[in-house]
């Protein structure tokens, strides 16, 4: 398909008018594009020729509408770090309309009725981190929002210094957030949390249409969906950074990329956000927060559910939790059956993680080709009798298994990712970027995309992160 021919729709604006505002994207002064995403352009059914034409950036800089593009902010609310704000919303992203259930969003396309004080905007840095992590989690099969296409600009945008404007073209199957719900729900016009629920379930949730117990469905759909997802970041070592209720999506995917961090050295405590001086953000904490979010949203529900029932579904959110986890963690150790002391032969393993700062993501996946032999693992510096210890654990563990070792190296090799997007690195590509260099960015773009795969030729990221770079913070401005 050529641009063109793009033919957009927009659901979400049959939805009552509180729910979302009109808005005309400010383009940026002097745009040009940085990485467009031509597997996903495939994916879309755009012909990827069409990504490196004047009127593709454009089309992302908000000067050019393809047919149908009628675009407008959403209204949303939030808790932030516990606190309640009755109005947050899109104040730096423009939708502009709806291609195969993928809604597109212009990320930075200027102010909008909701920007408060903001200026709209969103800087280089900020962009390339969440344009290269939103395929670096479908790389590793985690849901997540997409990206098409970053520009960059000649516009000076102000933070703690004068920087650059971008905009990330992304895309995501929902971008209704919890804080959504609790928009309308604080506001007590439920009129508009029915629409929106309804319009959730239709989305999000279609198997449940017309099902007389659809909105209790729907909330248990909730949980489970935040359930595993949550699940799949612990197993990973993903710390998201800002779980504020308005960055929580309805259909349990990994939302608005901010200041989040791969865990280098295992840190069950590692807090990646500057802003989050008592981790209640930190990587150990993400599965309590998660649901204390499910219960935002429930009080949110509230009016239109029983109380009761709901408060019975959320309390099932921990076993889900567990269960999820242990199921990824069982593949990220190559155990193909379950056992009941799995919780703890797991906790002791990342006590020792902990214990001997090892890299998590390394770890793994150097144990993707263990055969028994202890002294494989020396090249991490593991020759400790902790590891020692569980290791032997393991070898015990894995006498249970029914698939061979081959087998087991070939499954965890497909689970155990040999790169991840570190900070370090994802820094290395901003600096560059910031120098008029984007060919980094490509690079990274390359082993998000494909994770579990060798690429020789990057073997440079494969390796410990510089120490002093491990598990730093990062400032939420962007
Ligand atoms: P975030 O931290 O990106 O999830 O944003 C939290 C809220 O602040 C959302 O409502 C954003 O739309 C809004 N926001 C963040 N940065 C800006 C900005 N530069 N201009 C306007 N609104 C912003
Ligand atoms: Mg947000």
């Amino acid at each position: 398909m050529k641009l063109n021919e793009l033919k957009l729709t927009n659901p979400y604006l049959s939805l009552p008018q509180e729910c979302h505002d009109p808005v005309t994207p400010t383009p940026l002064k002097g745009p040009f594009l940085i990485h467009a995403n031509e597997p996903f352009a495939e994916e879309l059914g755009i012909d990827k020729e069409e990504l490196h034409t004047g009127r593709f950036v454009e089309f992302v800089n908000g000067s050019w509408h393809p047919e149908g593009s009628n675009p407008f902010a959403m209204c949303y609310a939030g808790h932030q770090f516990g606190h309640y704000v009755p109005q947050l919303g899109d104040g730096r992203a423009v939708n502009i309309g709806t291609l195969n259930g993928w809604h597109f969003q212009l990320k930075g396309a200027g102010v909008t009725k909701y920007s408060r004080s903001g200026d709209g905007r969103a800087v280089l840095r900020s962009s390339i981190r969440e344009y290269l992590m939103s395929e670096a989690m479908h790389g590793l099969h985690i849901e997540t929002t997409r990206a098409l296409a970053m520009i960059g600009s000649n516009h000076s945008v102000y933070r703690q210094e004068w920087e650059k404007g971008a905009i990330v073209l992304r895309l995501s199957p929902s971008w209704v957030r919890f804080g959504t719900f609790e928009y309308f729900a604080h506001k007590k016009h439920f009129d508009e949390l029915k629409a929106l629920t309804e319009y959730a379930i239709a989305e999000s949730y279609p198997h449940l249409i017309g099902q007389n117990d659809r909105y209790i469905r729907f909330f248990e759909a909730v949980v489970a969906c935040t359930a595993k997802l949550i699940a799949k970041w612990q197993a990973v070592g993903f710390n998201h950074g800002v779980m504020n209720t308005d960055n929580m999506s309805i259909a349990g995917l990994t939302i608005d990329y901010g200041p989040y961090a791969f865990l280098d050295v295992y840190d069950h405590n590692n807090i990646c956000n500057h802003s989050d001086a008592y981790g209640r953000y930190s990587f150990g904490n993400q599965p309590d927060v998660a649901e204390w979010n499910l219960r935002a949203l429930m009080t949110a529900l509230s009016p239109l559910l029983d109380i009761h029932t709901m408060e019975e579904i959320l309390s099932g959110y921990r076993t889900l939790y567990r269960t999820a986890y242990l199921d990824e963690m069982r593949q990220k150790l190559g155990l193909d059956t379950a056992e009941k002391g799995d919780m703890v032969f797991v906790k002791h393993l990342l006590g020792v993680l902990q214990a001997l700062q090892v890299d998590y993501t390394l770890f793994f996946r150097a144990l993707s080709r263990y055969d028994g032999e202890h002294k494989a693992l020396l090249s991490l510096g593991l020759y400790h009798a902790p590891m020692q210890e569980w290791l032997e654990s393991y070898d015990r563990r894995l006498e249970h298994n029914k698939s061979s070792t081959t087998e087991r190296h070939e499954k965890m090799l497909q689970t155990n990712p040999k790169y991840v997007l570190k900070n370090y690195m994802l820094q290395e590509a901003i600096d560059a970027a910031e120098k008029g260099e984007y060919t980094r960015i490509d690079d990274l773009f390359q082993i998000a995309r494909n994770p579990f795969a060798e690429h020789p030729k990057f073997e440079c990221w494969a390796g410990h992160t510089p120490e002093e770079h491990r598990n730093t913070k990062l400032s939420c401005s962007s």
